[in-house]
């Protein structure tokens, strides 16, 4: 594809001739979102010499038809041009480059560490705002009229909305798109003076003096102090908190932010989920005042805005979650990770990259600290300080000297068949302790719906979703079955599909269920749920966690969503009702996933004066995951998995790359994914002594076999050394043409496993 193979002549030689038909010139190397691999070469006109230049976007002519495209240019250079010659830019996008040298070489590695294309890693890195210069042209942005702001008579509902929305200037668009209303209903109420134009975009609220900032336990300056000698140093270096929750992480994190501002730099700080973590965002904001959180729910132009504040310097401190990590910052010095563990910090799609690595690579580059914070770090995260790679700083016990709470162990095998719902007597009467006590409780279910499957009495066949064969959750009410491969909704109808009997029944109790069993059982208790299906809207974690604070709410039910962000000292009672959920995947994090999920929401309870307790239903209390988390040692289970890792080959000790074939045949899916497996097989015998350690596993039946229609199939390559194994699958892969029917991915360090 590359369009600068010179034409040579009939002398490959190279007679004189052809020596004097080639000139210097100025070269762009443009790379396109397309599914191109390499950059394509590109004269730069004299008139355009100017501003053409790595980090900005070109038009170029593309193919034959010379279809106008637009491209990243990643570099200039003057070179000789063959005779045949190039084809010439076109023209230029942007004003002034959209990605430092720095960020544009970041963008490469990426490409090439996991195995994407460098055009999709451009698109992943600047928002789409950005890219289509979102909000660029200067529009009026509106705030309410004082009039406005006492009650008015007559408003419609829309215009209701649009009073409710104008929390800051806003554009007419961003109005619109937060309320609701359309653009006439905007307009009608700029004409009749309820809003009236901005000035300008809000100003920056300057910091507040720093009075609240604590004195730091001896544990606290013990891990700040790396920190700082790093920064000072100029020097790269990892630190690992390791704290349990309430340890006094973030009061290191706002002090090592605030030290990065005193040299004038900027901080970028990572945080699983923004709408999950109000009270982090909030505190950042109360110590620095000009904060850019980068929400999920900013507006394209929004987003172009803050970016384009933070690119400008304007900004000290930048709050966001995984896609942060990418926060144009020119003078970047520091960056953090809280939650490092989270899963959440691994692209699902492509790019699959993962934050803590892009992280890694930007502090590197910076010479500056990197810090991650955690109070169950990952096995990746806690083998690297094992061997000294990374620095862990331990936080063992919670500010102020509050106990961990005691946690009980209730194992499901004992006693009578659980009832529906899935709650103990020991859990109940837990339950029933801490709304005594006058404390609020969490119930922890991560299974969303009512039912997670709906079986016949008479014949035993299970509702299944017809384009993906997983079990249908029973959702109420309505008796809906939902796929949570595809989402597809179905009715349940009384009666068996396949037998015809009446009766069927529900099984595997979700957070709808418990709510309704909780609802029942502690009727005077105001009871919430907390999950995917409650949390549609925008807004409403905010409001559901604001109410939890304010005690408006005294048992919270719901998915690992309320194992995030919840530090409120009047839980007494955090009850997990199945441990056991997530820990026979087919995936050989389950385990480690499993422990940080309890830990992590038992770390939760007893953050009172008043203490607190947790309660854990298990039908395998024995599992080290959860043996560990229920004498709150992270470590022991650390200890206990990271030897079986080392046997087995996998991460930290060995990289996987995972591919997942897709095909609505069956055959296809399989066929090709064998053909692959083959071709990967071939390759490590050719590898001669390092082929011995690395492996194919599968191909296999994907543990999802059906999603959306297609057949999925899986196989995963694993060895000691990821460059090694990703130049065995680029080699496998070369010029393998695909068949039409078929769709696969490549996810390099997947933690996907599905
Ligand atoms: P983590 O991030 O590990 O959950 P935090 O930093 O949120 O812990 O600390 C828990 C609570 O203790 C917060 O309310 C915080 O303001 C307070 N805190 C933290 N460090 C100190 C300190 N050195 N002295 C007094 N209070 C502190
Ligand atoms: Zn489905």
């Amino acid at each position: 594809m590359s369009q600068h193979t010179p034409q040579r002549g009939l002398f490959e030689s190279g007679p004189a001739w052809e020596e004097d038909d080639r000139h210097a010139g100025l070269v762009a190397s443009v790379v396109l979102a397309g599914p191109l691999d390499r950059p394509l070469d590109y004269l730069v006109p004299e008139k355009l010499a100017g501003s053409v230049e790595p980090g900005r976007r070109v038009r170029v002519p593309l193919g034959r038809s010379n279809r106008p495209t637009v491209g990243y240019c990643v570099a200039v250079s003057t070179r000789d041009i063959p005779g045949s010659g190039l084809k010439a830019v076109l023209d230029v996008e942007d004003e002034r480059p959209l990605l430092s040298a720095t960020m544009l070489e970041l963008t490469a590695w990426m490409s090439e560490r996991w195995m994407c294309r460098h055009g999709e890693v451009l698109e992943a890195v600047l928002p789409a705002g950005v890219r289509e210069a979102a909000g660029s042209r200067q529009q009026p942005h509106f705030v309410l009229a004082p009039r406005a702001t006492t009650p008015q008579p007559r408003l419609t509902p829309a215009q209701q909305r649009v009073i409710a929305a104008a929390t800051a200037p806003l554009t007419a668009s961003e109005l619109a798109d937060r309320s609701g209303a359309s653009r006439a209903v905007i307009t009608r109420m700029v004409k009749r003076g309820l809003l009236i134009e901005a000035a300008a975009p809000a100003v920056e609220k300057q910091a507040l003096p720093a009075d609240e900032r604590p004195q730091l336990s001896p544990d606290q300056a013990a891990a700040l102090t790396p920190i700082c000698d790093a920064m000072r140093e100029g020097r790269h270096e990892t630190v690992v908190l390791f704290g349990v929750t309430g340890s006094g992480k973030t009061e290191v994190y706002l002090q090592a932010v605030e030290e990065t501002l005193r040299y004038g730099k900027q901080a970028i700080v990572l945080v699983p989920e923004i709408s999950l973590t109000p009270q982090t965002c909030s505190r950042f904001r109360r110590r620095f005042g000009t904060v850019a959180v980068l929400h999920s729910h900013l507006t394209p132009a929004e987003r172009h805005r803050e970016w384009r504040k933070i690119a400008a310097g304007d900004v000290g401190v930048v709050v966001g979650a995984r896609s942060a990590v990418f926060a144009p910052t020119p003078r970047l010095g520091l960056l953090v990770i809280d939650e490092e563990h989270e899963s959440s910090f691994k692209q699902s799609t492509a790019p699959r990259y993962h934050a803590r690595d892009v992280a890694e690579w930007r502090c590197r580059r910076e010479s500056i600290p990197l810090v991650l914070g955690s109070a169950t770090p990952a096995l990746e995260t806690f083998q690297k300080c094992l061997t000294s790679e990374w620095r862990m700083a331990s936080l063992p016990n919670r500010v102020g000297g509050t106990h961990l709470p005691g946690v009980l162990t209730v194992d499901l095998r004992d006693g009578p068949p659980r009832r529906a719902g899935g709650l103990t007597p020991r859990l109940e009467a837990g339950i029933r302790w801490a709304l005594n006590a006058g404390g609020q409780v969490i119930l922890l279910l991560n299974r969303r719906g009512f039912a997670t499957h709906v079986q016949c009495h008479a014949c035993g066949h299970t509702v299944i979703c017809p384009q993906c064969d997983l079990s249908l959750t029973l959702h109420q009410p309505g008796s809906r079955g939902i796929c949570h491969g595809c989402g597809r909704v179905i009715r349940i109808r009384p009666r068996c599909s396949e037998c015809g009997e009446p009766g069927l029944s529900m099984r595997g109790s979700g957070t709808q269920r418990l709510e309704d069993r909780v609802a029942r059982s502690f009727p005077d208790a105001r009871v919430a749920r907390m999950d995917a299906d409650t949390m549609r809207r925008r807004g409403s974690h905010e409001a559901t966690l604001d109410a939890f604070r304010n005690g408006e709410i005294d048992i919270l039910v719901g998915t690992q969503m309320i194992a995030k962000g919840l530090d409120f000292p009047s839980v007494m009672l955090v009850g997990v009702v199945y441990a056991d959920a997530a820990l026979h995947l087919p995936d050989f994090r389950a385990g480690e996933r499993t422990c940080q999920l309890i830990t992590q929401v038992a770390g939760r309870s007893g953050r009172g004066p008043k203490g607190g307790r947790v309660v854990v239903q298990t039908a395998t209390p024995e599992h080290p995951a959860i043996r560990a988390a229920a004498v709150h040692d992270y470590e022991a289970f650390v200890r206990h998995e990271l030897p079986i890792r080392e046997a087995l080959g996998y991460p930290p000790f060995g990289q996987v790359i995972r591919f997942v074939i897709r095909s609505r045949s069956e055959t296809a899916a399989r066929e090709w994914a064998e053909h692959l497996a083959g071709r990967l097989r071939r390759q490590i015998e050719m590898a001669s002594d390092a082929g011995n350690r690395i492996r194919v596993l599968g191909p296999a039946p994907a543990p999802i076999e059906r999603l959306r229609d297609a057949w999925r199939w899986h196989l995963q390559i694993q060895g000691p050394d990821g460059g090694i194994l990703r130049n065995l699958v680029r080699r496998a892969t070369e010029g393998l043409r695909v068949p039409d029917s078929v769709a696969w991915i490549v996810d390099v360090d997947p933690v996907e496993m599905l």
